[in-house]
């Protein structure tokens, strides 16, 4: 240990997260990795869980 503190670990992919490639996702809160794990969605940044799960809120939706 010491080389950096380790944030947390994904809540997508389990790897440990660094302050370089981390996000937190809007939805749930938790950290991701912002680049593999995360994606747009309704123009908020969330985790691939929360982003491909959006049942209910979607009005524009036909
Ligand atoms: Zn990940
Ligand atoms: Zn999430």
């Amino acid at each position: 240990m010491g080389k950096g503190m380790p944030i947390g670990l994904c809540c997508v992919c389990d790897d440990p997260l660094d302050l370089s490639d981390a996000g937190v996702c809007k939805t749930c809160g938790n950290g991701l990795c912002w680049n593999e794990c995360g994606n747009w969605h309704r123009g908020q940044h969330t985790c691939s869980n929360c982003g491909e799960d959006d049942a209910e809120e979607d009005d524009d939706n036909v």
